[in-house]
């Protein structure tokens, strides 16, 4: 782990800035702030320790999340991004972990504006992905090259990743961290994001069950 007032590890994409503790409604972490030294973003590791006292070592449970203003900030039940955060900080302060919150990733990587106007093509019927490709923006640009960054910093090569998502395990991967499990995050299902999740399942590779919130359809 890197000290404050450092200068950033050579190679690292991130450039460790400050480290405090912050009383939250899931429990007291630490919160260490990074800069990302390719995007620019300041983001922030929100840590747990293990049962034990111990600080998360290799095989911690690590949700690695990008900010969603719309769905955690203003509630929005057009995604679940907001549950899943919640669910994740729930999930540490028991288990020990680390929760990686990456900026500048909002819609999946194009911006407010831009997810804002794929929600606006979605009243007229388009699915997240072709709202997206309808705006000529990628279905998902997202780069998890900082959160590998931030993870090395704290000193984990291997992880118990939350997330429904195998495209973020590879891409994890290709940083150089090792995915013991994937473990499924399902929360927030809704009757308004119920056609959401089924895109992710079906045309983005995600690992939900079947007829997800078929109940909320009716
Ligand atoms: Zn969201």
């Amino acid at each position: 782990m890197t000290d404050a007032l450092t200068s950033p590890t050579p190679g690292s994409p991130v450039q460790f800035e400050v480290s405090t503790r912050v009383p939250t409604v899931h429990g007291t972490f630490e919160m260490r702030a990074y800069r990302d030294l390719v995007t620019g973003a300041e983001h922030v590791a929100i840590i747990a320790p293990m049962p034990d006292g111990a600080a998360p070592t290799d095989g911690a449970l690590v949700r690695v999340h990008s900010e969603c203003l719309t769905g955690e900030a203003f509630g929005s039940l057009k995604c679940e991004c907001g549950p899943q955060l919640d669910a994740a900080l729930d999930a540490i302060a028991v288990d020990g972990g680390v929760v990686v919150y990456l900026r500048g990733q909002e819609g999946r990587g194009i911006g407010l504006i831009n997810k804002l106007k794929a929600y606006r093509l979605q009243e007229d019927g388009l699915d997240t992905l072709d709202a997206n490709l309808a705006l000529g923006l990628p279905a998902d640009s997202r780069e998890y090259g900082g959160a590998a960054g931030i993870l090395g910093d704290l000193g984990l090569r291997s992880v118990r990743l939350l997330s429904n998502n195998p495209e973020k395990q590879r891409q994890l991967e290709e940083h150089g961290i090792i995915v013991t499990e994937l473990v499924p995050l399902v929360v927030g299902v809704s009757a308004q994001n119920s056609g959401y999740l089924d895109t992710k399942r079906e045309r983005m590779g995600h690992v939900l069950p079947e007829r997800l919130g078929a109940e909320t359809r009716r």
